[in-house]
């Protein structure tokens, strides 16, 4: 990469990298641990109320399980009872009577009490519409009287009259081995399904009690219509009842994901004794939506915490740092243009920025008053520059840009400009007489006139060079300007100073004389030259004399061509 590109890319930097910027960086900085922090507590929260949930519903499931058990214990108690009196007693008929003065009117789930005889068939009921029933090929009475144990039976439709039912058996013979008989108790599905009230109506948990073929024997009554049917014919449930009947565990939880593509949670409890389970499946997502939206309604606070930090930042830059910095820019901007009087308002800046505009008004003080002494020292040089010393006249420089000036403004009046051009004579001769000093005291002495005529005529007067000076006279004819000139050249005569090498033996100065209305076909110089060509003429005409260009006019009167 090239140095200048280089060089480029860090302006670039520089100017995305600005305060504002920089500022706003900061402010994410500072906030970001919080906000991490903040994220990580809500995240921790998340999972601790999942879990709490979680284990909630486990909880109600185990009670669920616990009070069917319950249930289920009360009838296996009834019918040991029963099957106790049965096989005491002689009598068939007795151990009725007996039996159904003794249904108990506190177990309203046990809704009827048979006793089956060694053909199968009910012998006594309390509800006498079962009497004579043969139920010799019921898989629960066979395992009955096979295991000698209570048996508690899949799902039924109980005959005649089609109900759901469940049947509870325990035979006789696991109290005395010869009896035959089997005491059974229908148990009614709809108690059970009270019984698992308490998990009935929340949202993402479906709870059912299935037999040993995942036929739902009870269920909540916001879940009742699945009740008789198969679990694996209800969608969702149908891989929780594989993993369930296919787990030989008593009780577990496991978690997977549902055919709709939601992460369940399952708990299942064996009830003892029997070949029923109670299936509690939680629907990880919709349980933890409630919690996921008060979540996200703290991540939108947080949100609103940073945006209002950052703009916090941004605002507080803009007004502590950028507005103060501009205001001292535009302020130096306006003093670079000349406002020399210009200060930074400190009242309106912060107090860090103080000290800067105290240092800035110093320095726009000191710069103001630097200013001004350059610009008078300036205009005293230009005065210097355009000044003769000796003769205290304008130089050359100086009497060139006036008489511009003049000529510009005569050209815009269409007035009259004159010009004298005066030349001591045998100056040469003066200073080689009385010396090269004598000879400054003389010129000085010729410019003191000469300024006292130029006040006396509106003129200005210059030393032109050397020996030689001029006259400048604005709104002048050339008759006027011949009578300055006349002027001129009387007054050095009566200044009588001494010169004895020349022929009128004072100091003596020829004056060349031109007049013009400046036009835009002449030039300043023109003018310049015509009156020297008019000195030249005078000094030809022997010197100590004024001469006009175009014509010499004589001092005595006469007139007489200079060129
Ligand atoms: P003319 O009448 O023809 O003008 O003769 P002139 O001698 O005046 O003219 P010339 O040009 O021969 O000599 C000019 C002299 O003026 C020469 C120089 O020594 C003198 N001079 C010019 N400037 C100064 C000055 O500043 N001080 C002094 N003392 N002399 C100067
Ligand atoms: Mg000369
Ligand atoms: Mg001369």
């Amino acid at each position: 990469m090239s140095r200048v590109s280089f060089n480029r890319k860090r302006v670039k930097l520089k100017k995305l990298l600005g305060i504002r910027a920089r500022l706003a960086l900061l402010g994410l900085i500072l906030v970001a641990p919080l906000m991490l922090e903040r994220a990580r507590s809500l995240e921790d929260t998340r999972s601790k109320q999942i879990a709490l949930a979680s284990t909630e519903f486990a909880g109600l499931a185990k009670h669920s399980a616990d009070m069917q058990r319950e249930v289920i214990s009360s009838v296996e108690t009834v019918l040991k009872s029963a099957a106790y009196i049965r096989a005491s007693d002689g009598g068939v008929g007795r151990s009725c009577d007996i039996m159904r003065a003794s249904l108990p009117a506190n177990l309203p789930w046990i809704r009827s009490l048979m006793i089956v005889g060694g053909d199968g068939r009910i012998q006594c009921s309390t509800n006498n519409m079962y009497v004579g029933l043969d139920l010799s090929d019921r898989p629960y009475l066979m395992k009955a009287r096979e295991t000698r144990n209570f048996v508690f039976s899949d799902f039924l439709l109980a005959r005649p009259n089609n109900t759901p039912i469940v049947m509870a058996a325990y035979p006789v013979s696991a109290i005395n081995r010869d009896a035959d008989s089997v005491v059974l108790a229908g148990v009614n599905l709809d108690w059970m399904s009270q019984v698992m009230s308490n998990l009935g109506n929340r949202p993402g948990i479906s709870a059912v009690l299935i037999d040993s073929t995942g036929t739902v024997l009870a269920a909540p009554s916001d879940q009742a219509s699945m009740i008789g049917h198969p679990l694996d014919a209800v969608p969702l449930l149908s891989a929780i009842a594989e993993k369930a009947i296919g787990s030989d565990k008593a009780e577990g939880s496991l978690s997977f994901v549902a055919a709709d593509g939601l992460r369940r949670m399952v708990t299942f409890a064996r009830i003892a004794g029997t070949q029923s389970r109670l299936i509690v499946s939680i629907d990880e997502a919709r349980v933890s939506a409630a919690i996921n939206r008060e979540i996200r309604t703290a991540y939108l606070q947080l949100g609103f915490v940073c945006l209002f930090v950052l703009l916090g930042a941004l605002v507080a830059a803009e007004k502590l740092i950028i507005q103060p910095i501009e205001m001292m820019a535009a302020t130096a901007t306006r003093f670079g243009q000349g406002e020399w009087s210009v200060r930074a308002a400190r009242g309106r800046l912060p107090a860090e920025f103080v000290p800067l505009a105290r240092a800035f008004n110093a320095m726009a003080a000191q710069l103001g008053k630097r200013e001004r002494e350059l610009v008078a020292t300036n205009d005293r040089l230009t005065v210097m520059a355009s000044i003769d010393m000796l003769s205290g006249l304008a130089n050359r420089r100086g009497f060139q840009s006036r008489l511009d000036l003049e000529w510009m403004k005569a050209q815009q009046n269409d007035s009259e400009l004159s010009l004298l051009m005066i030349d001591v004579d045998h100056f040469k001769l003066f200073n080689d007489t009385y010396g090269h000093p004598e000879g400054d005291a003389c010129l000085t002495r010729l410019g003191e006139t000469l300024a006292g005529i130029a006040a006396e005529t509106m003129g200005f007067a210059g030393r032109y060079g050397g020996e030689e000076f001029c006259l400048l006279l604005p709104n002048t004819d050339a008759r006027r300007a011949l009578e300055v000139g006349e002027m001129v050249r009387s007054a050095v005569q009566n200044l009588a100073l001494p010169h004895c090498t020349s022929s009128y033996q004072t100091v003596t100065v020829s004056v060349g004389v031109a007049c013009t209305r400046p036009n835009e076909k002449q030039q300043p110089g023109d003018l310049i030259e015509a009156a020297d060509a008019a000195l030249y003429a005078a000094k030809h005409r022997g010197r100590n004399a004024v001469v006009e260009h175009g014509f010499v006019r004589l001092t005595d009167g006469g007139m007489a061509l200079a060129s």
